[in-house]
C-alpha cells in the first residue's frame, strides 16, 4: 500500500481568511491543499452588499466577493477538498489532520476555521430552526417574509444590518434588544432605529418561539428584565443576531484558547500558534475586530509565515 503523499500546507477554511491564504501560499508555489466545511466561502456568502472592503467604491455582493477569492486561488494552483476535521495530532512531524474519512499529513497548517452563529438556547428555537421560521440569515431567508412580521434578536452590528434588510420585505420588524441602547455602531443603529417599519423592543430577552405544536413559527415571547412583564411577538419569522462562536473544537487540545473558545496566538504574532509551522487567521482568532478585510489581512500573515518556516524546515 502506498504512503499517504504530504501536503506542503493544508488550509482549513474557505472564507477571507483562508483564501487569502490560498491565494498568497498558491503564489509561492506551495500548491496548497484547502480544506472546504459546511458553508463554503464562510460567513460573507451570508451577507448581502459588502460596502467596507478597499477596492470596491460601489460595493460588492459577499458571494461574489467570495468567488472571487477562490477563483484567484484556484489561478494560482490550490487544490479545493470537501473534508470535516474532527481532530489533530500536532505532537507528529509532518503534522496529521484526522478527517471523518482520512487522515491527512502537512508539513504547516493555516487554521481559518471562522465562526458560527451563536444561538439563544430558548424554547421552540431548536425545533423551528431552518425552514419552520427560525433563521440566523436575513439574505437567505429574508425575501420568504414578504409582508410578514418578524423579529431580530440581538443589539449588535450584525441584529441592526439583518432587521434593516428585512424591512425590504417584512411589513415590520421587532429589533429584540436585552438593554436600552444598542451595541452596533452609530450609523446603523441611526439608521435602524430611524426606520419606520422597525420596532425597537428595548431591554427584552427572548423567552420562546412558540409554534412548535404547528411546526412553524407563530410569535415571540419575550421578558422585559426590568418589569419582569411578557410579551408575545406577533411574527412569522425569528431571526437571531446574538454574536459567534469560534469554530476551535477541534485543535483545543493541541493549542490554546481563550474562555469564549478563540484562539490566543503567541505573543508578538496575530496568527503564530504554540505548534511550530501551524497558523489561525481570521475569525477563529480574532475577537476583536471580526472583520472580512482583517480576517484576509490575518491570512495573509499566516501564509507569509508558512512559506518561511517552510523554507527553513524543507518545503
Ligand atoms: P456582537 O457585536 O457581539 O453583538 C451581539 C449582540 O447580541 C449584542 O448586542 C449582545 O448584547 C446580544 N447578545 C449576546 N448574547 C445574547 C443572548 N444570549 N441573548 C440576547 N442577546 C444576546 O455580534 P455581531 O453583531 O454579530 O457583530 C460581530 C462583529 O462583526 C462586530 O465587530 C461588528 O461590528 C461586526 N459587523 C460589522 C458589520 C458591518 O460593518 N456592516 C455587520 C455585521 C457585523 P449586549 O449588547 O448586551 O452584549
Amino acid at each position: 500500500m502506498s504512503s499517504p503523499s504530504i501536503e506542503n500546507v493544508v488550509i482549513i477554511g474557505t472564507g477571507c481568511a483562508g483564501l487569502t491564504a490560498a491565494i498568497y501560499t498558491g503564489r509561492a508555489n506551495l500548491s496548497p491543499l484547502v480544506l472546504e466545511g459546511t458553508l463554503p466561502g464562510g460567513q460573507l456568502t451570508t451577507t448581502s452588499e459588502v460596502e467596507n472592503f478597499p477596492g470596491f467604491p460601489h460595493g460588492i455582493d459577499g458571494f461574489q466577493l467570495m468567488d472571487n477569492l477562490r477563483q484567484q486561488a484556484t489561478k494560482f494552483g490550490t487544490r479545493f477538498e470537501q473534508a470535516a476535521v474532527l481532530s489533530v495530532d500536532f505532537d507528529s512531524s509532518p503534522r496529521k489532520l484526522i478527517c471523518s474519512d482520512r487522515v491527512i499529513l502537512a508539513k504547516s497548517v493555516i487554521i481559518a476555521t471562522g465562526a458560527s452563529p451563536r444561538m439563544t438556547g430558548i424554547p421552540g428555537e431548536k425545533e423551528l430552526y431552518g425552514g419552520k421560521g427560525v433563521t440566523t440569515c436575513a439574505t437567505c431567508d429574508g425575501a420568504f417574509y414578504r409582508k410578514m412580521d418578524v423579529a431580530v434578536i440581538g443589539g449588535g452590528d450584525s441584529a441592526a444590518e439583518e432587521a434593516l434588510f428585512l424591512t425590504r420585505f417584512a411589513s415590520k420588524v421587532y429589533l429584540v434588544h436585552r438593554r436600552d441602547s444598542l451595541r452596533a455602531s452609530k450609523i446603523m443603529a441611526d439608521r435602524a432605529l430611524a426606520h419606520p417599519k422597525i420596532e425597537a423592543v428595548w431591554d427584552s430577552v427572548p423567552v420562546e418561539v412558540e409554534g412548535v405544536q404547528q411546526g412553524a413559527v407563530s410569535g415571540l415571547k419575550v421578558r422585559n428584565v426590568k418589569t419582569g412583564a411578557d410579551r408575545v411577538l406577533p411574527v412569522k419569522g425569528v431571526f437571531v443576531a446574538i454574536g459567534h462562536i469560534p469554530n476551535t473544537k477541534p485543535f483545543a487540545s493541541a493549542l490554546k484558547t481563550d474562555d469564549d473558545g478563540y484562539f490566543v496566538p503567541e505573543l508578538g504574532s496575530q496568527v503564530r500558534s504554540q505548534v511550530p509551522g501551524v497558523y489561525v487567521a481570521g475569525d477563529c482568532a480574532d475577537h476583536i475586530y471580526r472583520q472580512a478585510i482583517t480576517a484576509a489581512g490575518m491570512g495573509c500573515q499566516a501564509a507569509i509565515e508558512a512559506e518561511r518556516w517552510l523554507a527553513e524546515h524543507g518545503a
